[in-house]
């Protein structure tokens, strides 16, 4: 299959050929978390080569300038790329870490342990210093402390005058720098969207970038608030609400509506909830939505066991299954790309997973549940109807804005989508979106020149074949055609 060559489209790096027909057309979107294993630029294009479609940058670590270089990169690679990897910008949002430390703090079972904002030199137990004043405060509503959601567990004895808190530990472990902390079901005192939040959603609107996940959102108020500074700001960058505390799962339809995608979090957002409550969660925000017409993004430990090992768990492959065969627009990986060992090998087992479920994927009943807010979303369902009752192998739309597109994923089309774009913003925003693949081309004045253009590209770089049954859309004139090619 030549896809690959589409997204090679004169960047220069050798590789062998077998490495440039291996790339799925996947309707699953794949983020990759950027960190120390990928982030040289080489590392990055063998991520795009292999199928990243959108690149996370997460500002709970590393400097403004690091993510500034990698910004750089991935501009760089998209050059001439005819697909474009899109960039998302994480924020740190309103979060408990450990501090730095030279050496992990070693904690054995039954050990008691301070945890202090400030450091305390006298003290005979193994201190950990949290990232927050408010932390002894916000820790009387909760009986527990979780370090790395759940890597040590600590139950709490006492809550003392200077402000430390003090607990016992469940479990031996070391802890190291800059890891979480979370007080499961205690509503933390600190403002959503901090100082440092404020300072990079600006940086990031400054550099144009296409996405800002925003962590620990707690209510639409709060993401109209960044929606506000964007547009004064002039700002195209869409707003992605990352759902991990309980708060924001009982906000979670007014979330939705404010924001234009939405991440499943599951790291944080399994310690504030009993994990198994987690799949329920899940699915619940993926089938609203899906009805809302928003992306939706799954995210956290889904290959995790391959930040160190070469192959998934079953569990992990099941997992990833499963989120795909609810009709997710996207999954993420994050340690295993930022910090593993095996960062391509990680991707590669994301596509092949997604592959081999969407094969597989009859459109399920909640699929059909979808309902329709409007004539044109229901005369999009119509054509993804039509498209598999035609056993076409793609649809191709010509779209101004974008909506079409949204309208057409909604419904979860049993093939990909190529949308034929002529603003960069709509070709990155649709980069999230459920079997989207979005090019650019200049539009002539004549729908039908801009649309023979467009599948002359799209086959000239084997997007689409010669022998491929193709379901032909435009924005403006919804007249589907079904053409042999
Ligand atoms: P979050 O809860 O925001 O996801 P995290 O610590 O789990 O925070 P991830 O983005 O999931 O972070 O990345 C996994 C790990 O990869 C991090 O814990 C960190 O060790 C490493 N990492 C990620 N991004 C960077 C970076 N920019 N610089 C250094 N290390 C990074
Ligand atoms: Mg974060
Ligand atoms: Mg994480």
């Amino acid at each position: 299959m030549p896809f690959a060559n589409s997204l090679r489209m004169g960047y220069g790096v050798n590789m062998t050929t077998s490495q440039l027909f291996d790339i799925p057309l996947t309707r699953t979107k794949v983020i990759c978390t950027i960190g120390p294993s990928c982030w040289e630029k080489d590392q990055m294009a063998e991520l795009a080569d292999n199928g990243m479609n959108i690149a996370r940058l997460n500002f709970s670590h590393g400097e403004r300038k690091q993510h500034q270089e990698s910004i750089d990169k991935i501009h760089s690679i998209n050059e001439g790329r005819l697909l474009k990897v899109a960039i998302m910008q994480d924020t740190k949002g309103a979060e408990i870490r450990t501090g730095d430390v030279d050496e992990k703090v070693k904690v054995e079972v039954g050990d008691d342990v301070v945890f202090s904002p400030t450091p305390l030199p006298k003290e005979k137990r193994p201190v950990i210093i949290v990232s927050y004043d408010g932390f002894a405060k916000d820790a009387l509503e909760t009986d527990v402390i979780l370090i790395d959601n759940g890597e040590i567990y600590l139950e709490i004895l006492s809550v003392e005058k200077n402000g430390s808190v003090v607990a016992k530990a469940q479990q031996s472990g070391a802890i190291g720098s800059r890891r979480h902390i979370s007080l499961p079901g205690a509503d933390i005192d600190l403002p959503s969207i901090t100082e440092k939040d404020w300072e990079d959603i600006r940086f990031g609107a400054e550099q144009n970038i296409d996405y800002i996940a925003l962590s620990f959102v707690r209510t639409g108020a709060e993401v109209e608030s960044v929606r506000k500074l964007l547009k004064k700001l002039k700002s195209t960058s869409k707003l992605i609400s990352k759902i991990e505390t309980k708060k924001s799962v009982d906000n979670i339809q007014e979330i939705i509506e404010a924001s234009d995608a939405i991440m499943v979090a599951r790291g944080d957002l399994g310690s504030d909830l009993p994990f198994e409550q987690l799949p329920v969660v899940q699915d619940e925000i993926v089938c609203r939505c899906k009805d809302a017409g928003k992306p939706v993004i799954i995210a956290t430990q889904m290959l995790e066991s391959m930040m160190e090992h070469p192959m998934p768990t079953r569990a992990e492959v099941t997992d990833t299954a499963h989120a795909v065969s609810t009709g997710t627009d996207a999954t993420m990986l994050s340690g295993e790309t930022a910090a593993g060992i095996h960062p391509v090998l990680a991707l590669k087992a994301m596509k092949r997973i997604h592959k081999a479920t969407e094969a597989h994927l009859a459109r399920l009943e909640i699929v059909y549940d979808i309902r329709f807010s409007s004539r044109d979303e229901e005369e999009m369902d119509s054509a993804v109807k039509l498209a598999e009752e035609q056993e076409v192998d793609v649809i191709v739309l010509l779209s101004d804005t974008g909506r079409t597109a949204h309208h057409i994923a909604k419904f979860r089309p049993p093939v990909p989508l190529i949308c034929f774009v002529n603003d960069p913003v709509v070709q990155t925003e649709l980069t999230l979106v459920y079997g989207c693949y979005p090019i650019m081309i200049d539009f002539d004045e004549s729908d039908e020149v801009t649309m023979d253009n467009g599948v002359e590209l799209a086959l000239k770089y084997g997007l689409i074949q010669k022998s491929q049954r193709v379901l032909l859309l435009r924005d403006r004139a919804n007249k589907p055609e079904v053409v042999n090619l």
